[in-house]
């Protein structure tokens, strides 16, 4: 919780510091060219978000470009749906590649001729120990690993070997092809990383083409070269893996040299964000698809209700570190209020309904009160909501006997009907059977109409009405976090890291009535609902049934702890 938002000001972070110095020494000839390289083996989570803003952000600052690169050299968890995915959430985040859309996969030729290259001249070499065997010669951090038995064979060999690996002549894991390098490295990636495989399997793009696939850390630098990238932006976790990156550039002498950088990840709290532990999410049926309103990942976050705005405006207010933190979910709620307040429309919608007739007001009447559609934004305008006798309004807005500091409706008690009357609680209507109140009686003051008293009188509290014979039935879907534990993974300690899993994150309304123009709501159509909340219409909808994520509530935990911070 230890990064505080920055005003939206320009971002400026150490990687930019680096970018604008390389362009005043002129060391990419001015060139600043990046990339994005998700793995198509999931679906894109807000911490992609923040490599995307980063990668594209920096390209766009700098009037440089930025890539799309699926890296898929592991043929065997990818999948042409997250390639198509990946794609729509980068654009509706609003960023573009324009046409230079690359797959890892185009490459594997000129990737394998640079791996013959390096066999031909002593950097590398086919090993035929087993996957365990090299694992045992490794060695650990404290003691150096041993030379395998195969370094030592011949360049000539070394190619035929890896030849008729390609051509198909030897099982998966009988043999792997070597770098060269040094078995005593204090860096265990630098003891001679295996840098292709043999897999007899299916590629999503290549086909049956290969069963020798590259490794992504032989593949990546070179991809990056080929691409002509100058920042090579990634996570914390591959630092150990950089001079492994600017090896395999300086033994193959390659004209271009891009330099890697790496970041601090996005952690978020009550949420995990391995892709391996989403997919377990949506697999186990834990969530209803990667598109739950309750994943962290980018559609998501869209089907809740989220803007790409807020998620970009998060972005830049969690800068850019090189020490891994954890940022409080809280503000990315935060940004996204500051956005929908702006812009979402209000609306009316009971959830809980309960009866209020007004018995003083003509039985076939029906009046068109005019509200503002944002008290925000003036040019949003007004629209007209029809007001008659029986109304609904929140079950939570009467008490029979109301608890101190309750100045909502209860009997002898006058409220504001947002927009409309002034109305007094006159009685109620019980069920016969359960003594329930299901109907709550109320004179209204004809003189008050807009809700305000021509004397001056005033009311506590104002409450949200939908007109009984106008209302639209709607379900309303109620989330919280999916994770009762701040950090799941720790929670679990050393257990299950579903241990934690909140079952009562998703709460589901139905008979909601709302506003009559929420009829038409259109999937993706967000709206204040008045005292309530965001809402966000779903997909499941139907035109005249609509569904509503409840996108975020109206308080803001951030603000307050904001608050407490400045004193
Ligand atoms: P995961 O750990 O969730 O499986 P990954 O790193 O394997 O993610 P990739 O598809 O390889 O997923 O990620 C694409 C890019 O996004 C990489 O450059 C990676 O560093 C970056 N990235 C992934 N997760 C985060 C995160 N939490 N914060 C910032 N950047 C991230
Ligand atoms: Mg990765």
């Amino acid at each position: 919780m230890s990064e505080p938002p920055a005003p939206s000001a320009p971002p400026q972070d150490f990687i930019r510091a680096i970018v604008e110095e390389d362009n005043r020494t002129g060391k990419h000839g001015g060139r600043v060219a990046t990339r994005f390289p998700p793995e198509p083996n999931g679906y894109l989570h807000i911490g992609h978000a923040k490599s995307i803003c980063l990668n594209f952000g920096i390209a766009r600052q700098y009037g440089g470009t930025c890539n799309l690169r699926f890296d898929d050299t592991n043929p065997t968890k990818e999948d042409v749906e997250y390639v198509d995915a990946i794609q729509e959430d980068i654009r509706w985040l609003g960023f573009d590649w324009a046409d230079r859309l690359y797959y890892a996969s185009d490459y594997f030729e000129r990737l394998y001729e640079l791996a013959e290259q390096l066999v031909r001249e002593g950097n590398a070499y086919v090993c035929d120990l087993t996957a365990d065997e090299v694992r045992e010669h490794r060695g650990t951090l404290t003691e150096p690993g041993k030379e395998s038995p195969y370094r030592r064979r011949s360049a000539e060999e070394s190619l035929d070997l890896l030849r008729r690996m390609r051509a198909g002549e030897f099982p998966d894991g009988s043999r792997t092809l070597r770098a060269k390098i040094d078995m005593a490295s204090p860096n265990l990636n630098m003891r001679d990383p295996v840098i292709y495989r043999i897999l007899h399997a299916e590629h999503h793009r290549t086909g049956d083409a290969w069963c020798l696939y590259p490794m992504y850390d032989y593949a990546h630098p070179l991809s990056d070269m080929i691409e002509g990238i100058t920042h090579s932006i990634c996570t914390l976790e591959f630092e150990d893996h950089r001079p492994f990156y600017d090896w395999v550039l300086d033994a193959l002498r390659t004209p271009c040299h891009p330099q890697q950088i790496e970041f601090a990840r996005l952690n978020l709290n009550y949420t995990v964000m391995s892709k391996r532990k989403l997919l377990e999410l949506v697999r186990e049926g834990v969530v209803s698809g990667w598109d739950d309103p309750r994943m962290p990942t980018i559609c998501g976050l869209r089907r809740r209700g989220y803007t790409p705005e807020a998620i970009r405006d998060f972005c830049d207010r969690i800068g850019v570190a090189k020490r891994d933190s954890t940022v409080d979910i809280a503000l990315l709620e935060h940004c996204l209020r500051e956005d929908l307040n702006r812009r979402a429309r209000r609306a009316m919608a009971v959830l809980r309904p309960l009866r209020l007739v007004i018995e003083s007001y003509p039985e076939n009447l029906v009046e068109d009160i005019e509200v503002p559609n944002n008290p925000e934004d003036p040019a949003a305008g007004i629209r007209r909501v029809p007001f008659s006798r029986t109304l609904w309004i929140e079950r939570d807005d009467f008490r029979e006997t109301p608890p101190p500091k309750y100045w909502r409706l209860f009997p002898g008690n006058e409220v504001r009907l947002r927009s409309a009357y002034l109305v007094t609680c006159t009685g109620v209507v019980r069920d016969p059977g359960t003594g329930e109140v299901v109907e709550v009686r109320a004179a209204h003051d004809p003189a008050t109409r807009g809700g305000n008293a021509p004397d001056g009188r005033r009311v506590k509290s104002t409450i949200h009405w939908v007109s009984a014979a106008h209302a639209v039935e709607a379900e309303a879907r109620l989330y919280e976090h999916l994770f009762a534990a701040e950090d799941p993974d720790a929670a679990s300690e050393g257990g299950d890291w579903k241990s934690s899993i909140h079952p009562g994150s998703l709460e589901i309304l139905r008979g909601c009535k709302v506003e009559h123009l929420l009829a038409g709501a259109r999937p993706g159509d967000r709206f204040q609902f008045e005292r309530l909340g965001y809402f966000c219409a779903d997909p499941d909808g139907r035109p005249g049934a609509p569904v509503f994520n409840r996108t975020a509530t109206l308080k803001d935990s951030w603000a307050k702890i904001e608050k407490k911070q400045r004193g």
